[in-house]
């Protein structure tokens, strides 16, 4: 499976573009900005974007949705417990000091255990709330490998005093539903560097108990 990871916009939010080499079809997550450079990932490898996915609705990781569908006519997948965060964009970008980008209708309402199909390949939706109560974390068995949103950080775990956060919330989330994955699957955070379950498990300093 092709698999590009772009930093983009001003948060260098991890946006993820998914390729199937058969079916050319692909799955691209957190488009928050920069939707040139995405766009042009999926035309070098001949790729039809197939579902535009969107791990919470921060505007580092949803504001180029609007344009990557205006432009590929996917459809977008969020969590309908992220509408309200959604629907106060303009308010997330004063508070960073940017343009409100453009909105979109929410296509697909990406519950836990709803899952998309690439190729032969699986993605699994997990509803793991706290950093937002919509946000969701994409895992993917057959490539052991999981993107985990603002969920899980390397040595970190999302901010949980933005509008919607709880923090008790965050650390269920993450023991119920992520610490059980196998500890060598290779998680892809929202911001920063790649880990692993396991490596988490025992460096975290969130996790430890
Ligand atoms: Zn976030």
């Amino acid at each position: 499976m092709i698999h590009e990871i772009v930093p983009v916009g001003l948060l260098q939010c991890n946006c993820s573009v998914f390729g199937d080499e058969r079916t050319r079809e692909a799955i691209v997550v957190d488009p928050g900005d920069e939707i040139e450079r995405i766009q042009a990932i999926l035309t070098r490898h001949n790729l039809k974007l197939k579902a535009i996915v969107i791990t919470h609705a921060h505007i580092d990781h949803i504001g180029g949705a609007a344009k990557l569908k205006a432009a590929t006519g996917a459809p977008v997948w969020m969590n309908a417990s992220d509408q309200e965060l959604y629907q106060h964009l303009d308010m997330q970008a004063a508070w960073l000091g940017t343009k409100t980008p453009e909105k979109t209708a929410i296509d697909v309402g990406a519950r836990d255990g709803d899952s998309l199909r690439l190729g032969e390949i699986d993605f699994h939706i997990l509803h793991t709330p706290g950093h937002t109560q919509g946000s969701v974390s994409i895992w993917i068995p057959m490539e052991n490998k999981l993107v985990a949103g603002d969920t899980l950080f390397r040595d970190s775990i999302g901010r949980t005093d933005l509008p919607g956060g709880d923090g008790r919330q965050i650390l269920r989330s993450i023991h119920d539903k992520l610490m059980p994955l196998p500890d060598d699957a290779v998680v892809v955070p929202g911001h920063g560097a790649e880990t692993t379950i396991g490596r988490e498990k025992e460096l975290n300093p969130f996790l430890q108990f």
